[in-house]
């Protein structure tokens, strides 16, 4: 690689808001032959919402009242779901003093426990439930509903029992359907890992037109998921904004982080996209072609 090459490429780059850290990320990006993204935060919004506040037809719990002890029992997580939860509970319709949580624990790629007014409160993923040993009954249709409409299902349990269900949108970011058209239009496969239920994941995928998904990967999945698409040798690209994807950024060929992700993220990428916008990435890769062919 000549000096001058990657100096006027990353210089190019910048102006794209696309920052590259060293020489061997503006060389390596052009060679990859996949790139995997992460769903939240990457390529949705990453600003949640809950949409649908269900209770199980054999709870006491009003909807009112399930939504207040989920958001209670979410306090302490520092997961966008969790926040969302939270916001839902302060609007006028979640009445009532705001409940406090005693204990709580984070079972990352599941869901959280947590201790409220002496109640056991358990808010996570089907898996979690599954795991909790509960059926997931009616409302497992109700979920696939959700999940049909790109929703994250989140289901509340109280004392050991199904209470309730909630649905929880993110929006596809603006960009995220050209950047991956144009994306398969330069020839490479494009790939979604996620933690999120498989059904949400095949409808974000749908509406974007991801050709690969791989869903409920949990966090410390995530590497593996890039070695498994690495093989044959394909050098793959992974985008990400969270904690989790740190390891995923750094199994990957090259690593690329949201600019506006998490600084762990951040730290351990190659390149970083200084704005959300995932149309960064075939800009780059197309920057970074150019600046290999000068230099062959
Ligand atoms: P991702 O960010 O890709 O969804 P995570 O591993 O963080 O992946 O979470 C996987 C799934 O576990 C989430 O989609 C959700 O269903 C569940 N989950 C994790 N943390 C929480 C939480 N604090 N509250 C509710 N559900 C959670
Ligand atoms: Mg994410």
């Amino acid at each position: 690689a000549t000096p001058v090459s990657i100096m006027v490429g990353s210089g190019r780059a910048a102006q794209m808001g696309v920052l590259f850290r060293t020489g061997a990320a503006l060389e390596g990006l052009g060679e990859a032959k996949v790139v995997a993204v992460d769903k939240t935060g990457t390529v949705t919004r990453g600003q949640p919402e809950v949409t649908d506040v269900i209770a199980s037809d054999g709870s006491p719990l009003a909807e009112e009242e399930l939504l207040r002890l989920a958001a209670a029992a979410e306090s302490s997580s520092e997961h966008p779901l969790a926040r969302a939860i939270e916001r839902a509970a302060e609007r006028p319709q979640g009445s009532g003093p705001k409940l406090q949580a005693t204990s709580f624990e984070a079972i990352p790629g599941y869901g959280i426990r947590a201790t409220v007014k002496g109640h056991t409160v358990e808010v996570g993923a089907a898996r979690f439930m599954t795991r909790l040993g509960l059926p997931l009954g009616e409302l497992g249709a109700r979920a696939d509903e959700l999940a049909a409409k790109a929703r994250t299902p989140v289901f509340v349990a109280v004392n050991g029992a199904l209470a309730g269900l909630l649905g929880v949108a993110d929006p596809v970011r603006e960009g995220s359907v050209q950047a991956i058209q144009t994306l398969k239009a330069q020839g490479l496969e494009v790939a979604m890992i996620t933690g999120d239920a498989q059904a949400t994941a095949q409808a974000v995928a749908a509406e974007t037109g991801v050709s690969r998904v791989l869903a409920e990967v949990l966090p410390e999945g995530k590497s593996d998921a890039v070695s498994g698409l690495q093989q044959g040798g394909r050098a793959v690209a992974f985008v990400g904004d969270g904690i989790n994807d740190a390891p995923a950024l750094a199994k990957a060929d090259v690593g690329v982080a949201i600019g506006t992700g998490t600084d762990v993220a951040v730290e351990t990428a190659d390149v970083i996209l200084m704005s959300g916008d995932l149309r960064g990435v075939p800009n780059a890769i197309a920057l970074s072609r150019a600046t290999l062919r000068n230099i062959k």
